[in-house]
């Protein structure tokens, strides 16, 4: 982590790939822990309010300037001096974005029981943090009843994807919107009724001809959460997952927010880490076999190198991302 942004994050700048720091696999100490070679990088949205000077308080902690960024990863044991994690261990956790790391019994890790056979990225992904936020959250907050109407924005991505696809599993018409063409194919692809580009047509328009909406997923915040505002049904749930169009400059302000007692709504805001101690078993009872079995799909856009990951953490804040961002870091 080279230097704060102010806008955008700006790859080989706001991040710079650093080979200076090299470690010995065969030999370096391990004092207790694992080494672990990194397989695949998860890049998420949140990072960029990691992006920021340490003094400024957020309920993620911010980057170190001069150190490496980090966030979920998936990686293979090399070398264990750790109960419970043996040579050519998957794990899952939070890594430093390098290509081996040493990590200890704190640290934020878990082997993967692979039983379903899924490739390693999908661990990241729907399998992973993002696929845990869509489930945790939808089967909390949601109250969601058969032939009610949902709307999620940000639905083609891993959040909001999973999101849509569980809405379709429990009987609801599923309003999603995305930024881009493809994206409103991929939405269409897996079930969405009523799939649309919020850049080419207006969302307030959609959700009057197609709501009312009785539970909206926020990922994005803004001008979309005034529409969902004011395209409410009365009692209607607004989960508050996001608000990725404030990320990279001032949050806008919204215009509707008298229609939360005009409505009578329930807001649900949330971060995923409270809710995976109470559906952590859950989660990987349900989630990875409807992903095996075809009944959940995902997409990935893959970016091969460590060197490449400045841009990843770029695309997923511009919505240049095509799927669930993902740095293939090694093969095996
Ligand atoms: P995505 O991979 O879908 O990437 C974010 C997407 O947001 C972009 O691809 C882009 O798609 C869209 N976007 C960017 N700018 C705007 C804008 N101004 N208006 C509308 N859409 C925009 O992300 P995830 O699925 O990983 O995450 C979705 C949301 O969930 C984020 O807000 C994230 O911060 C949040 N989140 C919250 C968690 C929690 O615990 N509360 C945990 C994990 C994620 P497009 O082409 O459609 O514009």
């Amino acid at each position: 982590f080279n230097s704060i942004p102010s806008g955008y994050p700006e790859p080989g700048k706001t991040t710079i790939y650093d080979t200076s720091q090299t470690i010995d696999i065969d030999n370096a100490p391990l004092n207790g822990g694992v080494l672990v070679k990194t397989l695949v990088l998860s890049v998420d949205p949140y990072m960029r309010g990691r992006m920021r000077a340490p003094e400024v308080k957020s309920y993620a902690p911010a980057f170190i300037l001069g150190e490496p960024t980090n966030g979920h990863g998936v990686g293979v044991v090399l070398r264990s001096e750790l109960q419970g994690f043996k040579k050519g261990d998957h794990i899952y956790g939070r890594f430093a974005h390098q290509e081996y790391c040493i990590l200890k019994s704190t640290d934020d890790i878990q082997v993967i029981e692979n039983t379903h056979n899924l490739p390693w990225s999908a661990y990241i992904g729907v399998a992973g943090m993002p696929g845990q936020t869509a489930y945790m959250a939808w089967k909390e907050y949601s109250k969601a009843k058969k032939g009610e109407i949902v709307f999620v924005s940000a639905g083609a991505g891993p959040v909001g994807s999973l999101v849509a696809q569980l809405a379709k599993l429990d009987g609801l018409k599923v309003i999603a919107s995305a930024g881009s063409p493809e994206k409103v194919k991929f939405m269409k692809d897996i079930g969405v009724d009523v799939a649309f580009n919020y850049k080419t047509e207006n969302t307030a328009e959609i959700l009057a001809k197609e709501g009312p909406v009785d539970v909206y997923w926020d990922n994005v915040g803004g001008p979309t959460l005034d529409a969902a505002l004011e395209a409410a049904a009365v009692n209607a749930r607004f989960i508050m997952c996001g608000t990725i169009s404030g990320y990279n400059g001032e949050p806008a302000i919204n215009k509707n927010i008298h229609q939360i007692f005009a409505k009578s709504l329930t807001l649900s805001g949330f971060l995923v880490g409270r809710l995976i101690p109470k559906y952590r078993t859950e989660f990987y009872d349900t989630v990875p076999g409807l992903v095996a079995s075809g009944e959940i799909r995902y997409s990935e856009d893959v970016t091969k190198g460590l060197n490449k990951l400045g841009e990843a953490l770029l695309s997923v804040q511009k919505g240049s991302n095509r799927g669930k961002a993902v740095v293939w870091v090694a093969d095996e």
